[in-house]
């Protein structure tokens, strides 16, 4: 072997000595990295074997399943060997309605070797359902071919359901806002509309596509915009979180909507504004039955004028302008139609009521529009004057209404003649109540009543005064009952043809502890107002009975005498007056006959019916009546026949001024004659002379009353009158 040759193996030796060495070096590299990955590979089972999720390693080539995680059991709840066995059990475990898509996809990734994700339900052995969602990715070898896909499948059941509930709930959300009768708006921080529902757009008469151009600034009623913009300035700068107002939009047509507005505001999590939830409830309806229900209660239904409640409302305006305004002045004109109760009695309630509303016309055309003409119900207007110059300012408004009164009203055929008393109150007396004016400037109206009616009266402070005694009057009236303070006096009726007394009328007397004898005119009218006169009615006639009783009694030698008790409306209009006179009689043992009754026409006319009714039931006690006051009250002559009286006592008015053949005489005259007709008899009151008893005696007239013969009497007086058997 040569050198070359020996050289040549040694250095073959050499290199294949390091190649052994190279070749055992990189054999221990390749066994610690194997060493390594096997550690890896055994962390990555652990991992996979103990998360939730489930992992898969399916085989790119065979569809066969390589690898699957424990925790498969529990989501499919079917063995993972099972799986390893059949892989096709994976998808046949998909639920029908899911399996279609699913596996269309599966099939796509294993063709183009995509990543996979896919939610779907599998149906478990035991039928329960599961949503699972899975995911796969490709791996490559060195050739960069898909061999393998890994991937995770997770259960998502709790999700799915949150999910479903929460898009129910969304819908249910959407289905309430949409049916909503309630119009819901929701507006962003500068009023545009970003969402409003049908309910909204049906009060507007919008349609959704039209509000979405426009905001709450365009459609709002100006004079109610501003109340809007600040309420919500106030919720954007937090001083709020909401608010309730009523507000007036202008709908489509032009139409005012009367709405109620709540409006709650939305923030964000660091509570900055963000938008504004709008609730719009339509009240148009509502708002117009309140403005109908206020007209109502403060207008009279009858006429439409405003009532007493609205006039004292403007009245206490006036009084607050008068206080704070030095020179300011207002009147007061109460008006009361003259004699419209015989208008109401005469041609009945709806001619009266018609009239009534006449008479609101022209009271209404004979003001400014400025004032007021109110009705305080019956026959009673009132009128405020405001900022008058002066007294002669509501005197002329007082004429001029006067005027157009006096032109004739046609009502339903009739022609009515009307005239008014008016009583004017001015506002420079320091008035502080509204009722207070109206008080004296009714007081007025009285007193223009009093001095013949048809005229206006100005108020003074001793109307006032006079006002304050009635008052007063009026309480001790009502003490003078129980004090026993009345007494009865008589004054005789005599017969004229014979010349003897043949009765007495009975008359009220009050016997005041300071003023001494007050007169009936004085106060009857207060009795009848109040009611006194009842008690006092029943008390007088009971005493008158007792009187005459005793007298027969103690002298039966004079002719009998009957006793005249006069009877008030109010007394007719009680139930128990019957019974009152009955009692009186028995109690007293006084006979029926002897007991004349006397009314007025205007109680009969009034009630013809029902004081007929108890007219003819007392009469079976051969109880007389006797008709008052004849030819002052309303009836004529021809109603005469229709009273079922015995007697008819002429008033002193048409006595006293019967002078030789004048109308009066003729007057008197037609009385008794057509009394005498009627099998009635009469009275004459009021015989003063000698020539008027004359008169009556020729006119064959039964009886007189009258200071001729004597004044009324006290009792004792009365007696000492009969015993002395007079002779006239
Ligand atoms: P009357 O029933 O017509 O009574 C007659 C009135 O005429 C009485 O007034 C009487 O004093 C007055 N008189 C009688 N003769 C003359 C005369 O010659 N000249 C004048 N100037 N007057 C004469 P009196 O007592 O003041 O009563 C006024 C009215 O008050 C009565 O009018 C009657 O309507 C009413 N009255 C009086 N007492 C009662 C009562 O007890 N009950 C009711 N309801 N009314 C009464
Ligand atoms: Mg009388
Ligand atoms: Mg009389």
């Amino acid at each position: 072997m040569s050198d070359q040759e020996a050289t040549e193996i040694l250095s073959q030796q050499n290199s294949l000595s390091s190649l052994v060495e190279k070749i055992l070096a990189e054999n221990q590299k390749l066994k610690t990295e194997f060493q390594e990955l096997t550690e890896q590979e055994a962390l990555l089972r652990q991992i996979a074997e103990n998360v939730k999720e489930v992992f898969f390693v399916i085989s790119a080539l065979t569809d066969e399943i390589l690898y699957i995680s424990p925790t498969y059991e529990q989501v499919w709840g079917r063995s993972c060997q099972s799986l390893y066995e059949d892989p096709q059990s994976w998808l046949l475990a998909i639920h029908p309605e899911d399996s279609l898509k699913a596996i269309a996809t599966i099939e796509t990734q294993f063709r183009t070797g995509d990543d996979f994700e896919e939610e779907y339900r599998i149906i478990r052995p035991d039928k329960s359902i599961c949503w699972v969602r899975v995911r796969a990715f490709p791996v490559r070898d060195l050739m960069n071919k898909v061999n393998r896909f890994v991937g995770i499948a997770e259960d998502i059941t709790d999700r799915k359901k949150t999910e479903v509930a929460l898009k129910e709930s969304e819908e249910q959300f959407r289905l309430t806002f949409e049916m909503s009768l309630i119009g819901i708006v929701i507006s962003n921080l500068k009023g545009k509309f970003k969402q409003v529902n049908q309910a909204f757009c049906d009060i507007l008469g919008y349609t959704k596509a039209e509000l979405s151009e426009l905001s709450f600034a365009e459609i709002s009623h100006p004079e109610d915009w501003k109340i809007h913009r600040q309420a919500k300035d106030r919720l954007i700068k937090g001083q709020a979180s909401d608010f309730q107002i009523e507000q007036r939009f202008i709908a489509k047509d032009a139409r005012v909507v009367d709405t109620l507005l709540k409006v709650v505001v939305v923030c964000d999590l660091d509570g900055n504004p963000l938008q504004f939830n709008n609730e719009i409830v339509d009240i148009t309806q509502r708002k117009y039955m309140e403005k109908q229900l206020l007209h109502d209660a403060l207008h009279d239904t009858l006429t439409g004028l405003p009532n007493r409640a609205l006039f004292i409302d403007r009245l206490q305006q006036q009084l607050k302008k008068s206080q704070s305004q030095k020179h300011y002045l207002f009147a007061v004109l109460f008006l009361d139609v003259d004699r419209f109760k015989v208008v109401n009695d005469s041609v009945g309630h709806l001619v009266g009521d018609k009239l009534l509303i006449e008479i609101a016309r022209r009271l209404e055309k004979s003001i400014a529009p400025t004032d007021t003409v109110a009705r305080l119900g019956g026959d009673e207007f009132t009128i405020l004057l405001e900022n008058i110059a002066g007294k002669s300012e509501a005197i002329l408004v007082a004429e001029s209404i006067y005027q157009t009164l006096t032109f004739p009203f046609i009502v339903e055929g009739y022609e009515l003649f009307t005239t008014a008393s008016i009583g004017i109150a001015l506002s420079d007396q320091g008035y502080d109540k509204p009722e207070d004016i109206l008080r004296d400037a009714d007081l007025t109206m009285y007193r223009a009543k009093e001095q013949g009616k048809a005229r206006y009266e100005i108020f003074d402070n001793s109307l006032r005064d006079r006002a304050l005694q009635r008052l007063e009057l009026e309480t001790n009236l009502r003490k003078a009952l129980e004090r026993q303070e009345f007494e009865v006096y008589y004054q005789p009726i005599t017969s004229l043809q014979l010349g003897v007394l043949s009765g007495f009328e009975a008359l009220a007397r009050w016997k005041h502890p300071t003023k001494g004898y007050i007169q009936p005119a004085d106060f009857i009218p207060i009795c009848e107002e109040t009611g006194l006169i009842i008690p006092l009615g029943n008390w007088l006639l009971k005493e008158a009975c007792q009187a005459t009783r005793d007298w027969q009694l103690k002298y039966p030698e004079h002719p009998a005498i009957k006793i005249s008790v006069n009877l008030s409306a109010q007394q007719f209009r009680t139930p128990q007056l019957i019974t009152e006179v009955e009692n009186a009689l028995t109690e007293t043992g006084l006979a029926g006959k002897f007991l004349k009754l006397e009314i007025t026409e205007s109680v009969l006319i009034n009630n013809l019916e029902t004081v007929t009714e108890i007219i003819l039931e007392l009469r079976k006690q051969q109880i007389q009546f006797s008709i008052d006051d004849f030819g002052t009250g309303y009836s004529s002559l021809s109603y005469l026949h229709t009273f079922p009286v015995d007697t008819i006592k002429i008033d002193r008015s048409f006595i006293s001024q019967m002078q030789g053949d004048g109308e009066n005489s003729a007057i008197v005259r037609a009385i008794v004659t057509l009394a005498h007709m009627l099998n009635m008899d009469v009275i004459a009151e009021g015989i003063e002379t000698t020539a008027q008893l004359a008169q009556l005696k020729l006119l064959q007239c039964e009886y007189g009353q009258g200071f001729f013969f004597s004044k009324p009497l006290s009792r004792e007086q009365a007696e000492a009158l009969i015993a002395s058997s007079p002779q006239w």
